[in-house]
């Protein structure tokens, strides 16, 4: 498959374009960034051909199947619609939009169009995770009672930019990480959020955006969950715990975005490691996109994901804007 790379970004860079070449037949054939001069320097630094500031070039070249979004949060939408109004199959990185309109937008364009659209969603694609979610689909821990996930972060000096400072631009951290706790949670328990109690506040380094927040979700089942992310904390590790009616599952070290952590089950019969597979969560995600492009199966996650992630991170900025409870309704 033949991409262009919308967004001369970082995770481009040190992740999907090796993602995308893993596939095989995988080829990125133009970088599309707002200015001409370092779409010039980072085609020449990442082995691209084409380099550009305008969109439709890249677009209008027939040999291009799909795009992969990854430029600051507020592009996406314009940028997929484009894309997509060309033919081309989208994946985007998360969050969607900086509106649920937006997103939904996006979602219901490619559906009009015909063409597959996927949220670049990482941490689904994770060994660690599919294992856990296997373990509670097949009850391991009996009925779930409650998630914790901790997903408070030191933000790396390199991406202390926009996300710090720009709330036009989708800065903050529920944008950038609450909305992948939302993911995550979705995935493994196979249920949706339905209402949302929330706080945030600024820790040392936002300015004008959160840089931390909290919030606890009640879950269609009566599992509560609780949500921790954050820029600031320099010691505080990853992960997530679920405990259940028969057992708890520990995993630790498993929120990054490397196939790294280890995780243990704790039930009656003692404790015990859960084995799990290793393999590069950014290869997967970009695999079953094109498998979906060929038309077997769906991306890891969907649109439809993208939205609802979203629309869970929104509702805990509200709820921590207004403190009032937030009741999510979903779109199918
Ligand atoms: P970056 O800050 O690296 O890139 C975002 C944009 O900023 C680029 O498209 C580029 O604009 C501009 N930019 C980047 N570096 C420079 C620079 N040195 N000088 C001038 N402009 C620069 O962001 P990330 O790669 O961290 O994030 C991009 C998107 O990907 C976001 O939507 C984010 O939420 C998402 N993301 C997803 C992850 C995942 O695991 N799913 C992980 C990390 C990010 P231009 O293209 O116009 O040149």
């Amino acid at each position: 498959m033949n991409w262009v790379l919308i967004g001369a970004s970082t995770i481009a860079r040190d992740y999907m374009i090796g993602a995308i070449r893993a596939q095989g037949a995988g080829r990125v054939s133009w970088v599309v960034s707002g200015s001409q001069e370092r779409a010039a320097e980072y085609a020449r630094q990442n082995d691209i051909p084409g380099a550009t500031s305008d969109l439709d070039e890249a677009l209008r070249d027939p040999s291009i199947d799909a795009v992969y979004i990854s430029s600051t949060n507020e592009k996406h939408q314009s940028q997929a619609i484009a894309a997509i109004a060309a033919g081309k199959h989208v994946l985007c990185e998360k969050p969607l939009s900086t509106t649920i309109e937006g997103a939904t937008a996006m979602v219901r364009a490619a559906k009009a169009a015909g063409v597959v659209f996927a949220t670049n969603h990482h941490l689904r694609c994770a060994g660690s995770h599919r294992a856990i979610r296997s373990l509670i689909r097949d009850n391991a821990i009996g009925r779930v009672l409650s998630m914790r996930v901790f997903h408070a972060v030191h933000l790396p000096e390199g991406l202390r930019g926009w996300r710090l400072d720009n709330p036009d631009a989708g800065g903050g951290v529920i944008p950038d990480i609450t909305v992948h706790n939302a993911d995550l949670v979705r995935f493994i328990l196979g249920e949706d959020p339905q209402d949302v109690a929330a706080q945030m506040g600024v820790s040392g380094m936002g300015k004008g955006v959160e840089d931390s927040a909290m919030s606890v979700w009640t879950m269609p089942s009566g599992a509560m969950v609780m949500s921790h992310e954050s820029f600031t904390h320099p010691f505080a590790g990853s992960g997530i715990e679920i405990h259940g009616t028969e057992g708890s599952i520990f995993a630790k070290g498993v929120m990054g975005q490397d196939p790294e952590g280890e995780i243990e089950m704790v039930t009656a019969a003692g404790r015990k490691p859960v084995p799990f597979d290793n393999h590069n969560l950014y290869d997967e995600s970009v695999r079953r996109f094109c498998e979906a492009v060929a038309g077997d199966g769906t991306p890891a996650a969907t649109g439809l994901d993208g939205i609802k992630s979203l629309q869970v991170a929104m509702a805990v900025r509200t709820s921590a804007r207004t403190g009032q409870r937030q009741t999510l309704k979903y779109e199918e």
